[in-house]
């Protein structure tokens, strides 16, 4: 379990990324953070694996405050804690099965990933991750020969191949066409029905928030302005988060990305 208590997190530009956050995000949810450019959707999420680390208040994941974490508890909490990003984050220049078994290295000694000695267990799960997303005939293809969408896949891949208890998405569809983010979307919320795993997407559209996510958070500058099931939300709930009412370019295809 995830718990945000009383989470703040001012950059040392002195900008307010996070205020006084209270969320508890249990074992299993699929969660889709909804808000404006700037909102702290980023921010949000990436305090989770410490990427970003909240001033004040405590996260509490797994029992542990990991705001107190040095940095042997640090690596431990990136391995259990996947990321995909908008940009894949892949190494372009090596190939598929490569890129997948870097999902082990949290897991593998220093001196084995070194040496590209992987088990033969790593191996038949790298196999296996490829072949759930339906990009195992790319195995030895370099990653910068694939599309966007393809190159997500991967990374989708990399995270399963990993076996996180969490899976972190920060804007994983911003930079591919609707058909492609749908794909992309549906395998997240696939693995989390089929693994259980904890999965938490930000998502600048908010239609494809609502056909995804069981539960939505909306943020507006640093602050959650509402937190919810999609039955729950309503007209007032883009207010809240839009500060307007709902318009064409809050839906996907209406606006081009910022
Ligand atoms: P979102 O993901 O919703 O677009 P962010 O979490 O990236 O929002 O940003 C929240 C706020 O924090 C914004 O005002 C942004 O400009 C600011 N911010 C983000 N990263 C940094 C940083 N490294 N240094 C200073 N300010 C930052």
């Amino acid at each position: 379990m995830i718990e945000f208590k009383d989470v703040g997190l001012v950059y040392p530009n002195g900008t307010e990324g996070l205020k006084n956050i209270n969320v508890k995000i249990n074992d299993g949810e699929f969660v889709v953070i909804v808000g404006l450019s700037g909102a702290g959707k980023s921010t949000f999420i990436r305090s989770i694996n410490r990427l970003v680390t909240p001033t004040t208040g405590e996260l509490i994941i797994d029992d542990e405050n990991i705001l107190n974490y040095s940095s042997n508890k640090l690596r431990m909490l990136r391995t259990k804690t996947g990321m995909i990003f908008q940009n894949y984050n892949l190494v372009k220049r090596s190939n598929v099965f490569k890129n997948v078994l870097a999902g082990r290295l949290g897991h593998t000694g220093t001196i084995r990933s070194i040496f590209n000695q992987y088990k033969k267990e790593d191996v038949a799960l790298a196999y296996e991750s490829l072949h759930r997303v339906n990009i195992a005939e790319k195995i030895y293809n370099r990653a910068d020969e694939l599309s966007g969408g393809q190159q997500q896949r991967v990374s989708i891949a990399r995270v399963l191949t990993q076996q996180p208890k969490y899976i972190l998405a920060d804007e994983p569809v911003a930079s591919l066409d609707p058909p492609t983010s749908h794909q992309v979307m549906t395998y997240l919320k696939k693995i989390n029905r089929e693994d259980k795993i904890t999965t938490i997407v930000n998502l600048h559209f908010i239609d494809m928030a609502m056909e995804y996510a069981d539960r939505i958070i909306g943020m507006r500058a640093g602050e959650v302005v509402f937190d919810g099931p999609v039955s729950e939300v309503s007209e007032s709930t883009f207010e809240e988060i839009y500060g307007r009412s709902i318009r064409e370019d809050d839906l996907r295809g209406g606006a081009k990305e910022s």
